[in-house]
């Protein structure tokens, strides 16, 4: 006997084996019990949920002579008719090029069925249909006969016209429970002969994300790569996944902070012949694990995931910080969709790795953010000075002795409040953040001066912070207070409170004037006086 596709064989005959979908398959039977059906329906639901599989169960409960609580009896003459009947008609709006002959078949809606009560159209992927056809099917709608009854199947029910909707009962098909797929799946395998172990039912069924079809294929392609017994670690090879010990080794290696084994460990996904793309993904969803699990402790509902591994997921997120997980789901997450647009997807990822490898870094990675967006901000301007825009600078201020006018700190040449906004940096919401750190990190040193010399603390409120690195820098607008702070007993202080409070991060001072090439200057030199540096 030639094999046959364990989605067929799976196919639901009733609508009570129609699994996960009960709120409209409890409808339908009602409805057919009671003789009051619609003339037409749209199923919405994304793929694999059972919608053309209840449509065709209902074209055969309509038609059935005595349906049982409003399921197909599956033995009258209609019953047994329904398989290939001419007045059964299935169009794939997808597919089917001709798009006007789906407008001629739907206008041959007012002739009656040939053989059985009801001809039913069932329209798969209907939101492609085309004008045309759309506009034939409203004709038929506005003033139905008896006779017909149309099914819209699709999985975009917002791209189907209103007057088309308002015409017709509408379903939303859930996506089907992980359980239900196990138990479905299982089944479907034990019947075909084969086994598959839990661990990889689970596996199919987290992968299908919610469809049967799709998990039943999974299951068909493992079985015909694999034979008869199947486990886990052949599934993950099907799908071209790592098995989870792998991500927990992966996971480990870029929260202790060694990129080189994260780095190393792609290499071999690579060796492999794996998907990088379906790996960068599976290490997403491992750290949206581990964030999960550190917010919401014991969560196997939600991650659908064995106790064992919700175990193992709980221990992991608890040698890690929230703000780490998050940024890392939210590095991994970027890294994934990068990737799929960049010729060197491979480097996107492992630049992801590095970045949650050492959190440290990610201060130098704003720096060079900052850069990036200065260098944007120039070509605006230049281009805006090319449009004719003139910004006026007053001679004197130009010849003014660049040491006096940094030394006075006064304010320079102001532009007008719209170029002003074009000209400086919005700062991104991570640029913000280190700002921010920067500021409470060097208030926590000004305390510790604070004991030692208030004056010079109050003198130190002034000033500009910046992590660079792993050093904090601390730029005041005269050099006469930094030349203060760097005394040698001053500098220890500050440098021994910032170490205690930043994990070993080393001070600098320095004055406006002292500034090696930053951002300011950077700014400085590219507009002149054109632009204010406000604080
Ligand atoms: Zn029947």
């Amino acid at each position: 006997m030639a094999y046959q596709a364990l989605y067929r064989k799976y196919r639901p005959q009733l609508f009570a084996d129609v699994l996960g979908q009960e709120h409209i398959t409890t409808t339908l039977k009602n409805q057919v019990e009671s003789g009051r059906v619609s003339h037409a329906y749209v199923f919405s639901g994304s793929r694999g949920t059972g919608k053309t599989t209840t449509a065709k169960i209902l074209a055969r409960a309509v038609n059935c002579v005595h349906p049982v609580n409003g399921e197909p009896c599956g033995e009258c003459e209609y019953c047994l008719a329904a398989a290939d009947s001419a007045d059964i008609i299935e169009l794939d709006a997808a597919s089917n090029n001709g798009v006007d002959d789906v407008r001629a078949i739907i206008d041959k809606a007012r002739f009656t069925p040939l053989k059985l009560k009801k001809k039913v159209y069932i329209i798969d992927e209907a939101h492609m249909l085309s004008r045309p056809a759309f506009n034939a099917l409203l004709k038929t709608l506005e003033e139905p006969p008896e006779h017909v009854l149309f099914i819209l199947a699709t999985t975009e029910p917002q791209s189907i016209p209103a007057t088309i909707l308002s015409r017709c009962q509408r379903f939303d098909f859930h996506r089907i429970g992980v359980e239900d797929i196990i138990s479905c799946v299982r089944s479907a395998v034990t019947k075909a002969g084969a086994e598959i172990d839990d661990e990889g039912l689970l596996v199919i069924a987290r992968a299908a994300e919610g469809g049967m079809r799709d998990a039943l294929s999974i299951a068909d392609q493992c079985i015909a790569f694999c034979g008869n017994k199947v486990s886990a670690r052949d599934i993950y090879g099907v799908l071209g996944g790592m098995d989870s010990s792998f991500l927990f080794t992966t996971a480990d290696a870029l929260i202790n902070g060694d990129a080189a084994l994260a780095v190393r460990s792609l290499d071999s996904v690579i060796e492999q012949g794996r998907d990088m793309g379906v790996f960068a993904a599976d290490m997403a969803k491992h750290f949206r694990a581990l964030l999960i699990a550190k917010l919401c402790g014991r969560s196997e509902d939600i991650l659908s995931c064995t106790p064992d591994t919700m175990a193992r997921y709980i221990e992991q997120a608890s040698r890690c910080g929230e703000t780490r997980l998050r940024s890392a789901v939210d590095a991994l997450m970027d890294a994934v969709s990068g990737m799929r647009y960049l010729s060197l997807p491979r480097v996107r990822l492992e630049s992801a790795f590095i970045r949650i490898a050492s959190p440290d870094k990610a201060a130098e990675a704003d720096a060079n953010g900052l850069m990036e967006r200065l260098e944007a901000m120039e070509t605006k301007l230049a281009a805006i000075e090319k449009g004719g825009f003139t910004i006026a600078q007053p001679a004197a201020q130009v010849s003014a002795p660049a040491a006096e006018q940094t030394q006075t700190a006064e304010p320079r040449q102001t532009i007008a409040p719209q170029q002003a906004e074009t000209a400086r940096a919005k700062p991104q919401p991570e640029a913000k953040l280190q700002q921010s750190n920067a500021k409470a990190l060097w208030e926590t040193v000004r305390r510790a001066i604070q004991i030692k010399n208030p004056t010079l603390a109050v003198l130190g409120m002034k000033c500009e912070c910046q992590i660079e690195g792993d050093a904090l820098f601390v730029r005041f607008p005269k050099r006469t207070i930094a030349d203060a702070f760097l005394k040698p007993e001053m500098l220890k202080v500050a440098q021994d409170a910032l170490s205690a409070a930043s994990n070993g991060m080393s001070i600098r001072f320095g004055a406006a004037e002292m500034k090696n090439e930053s951002v300011a200057e950077k700014a400085k030199k590219a507009f002149g006086s054109m632009i204010e540096i406000v604080e």
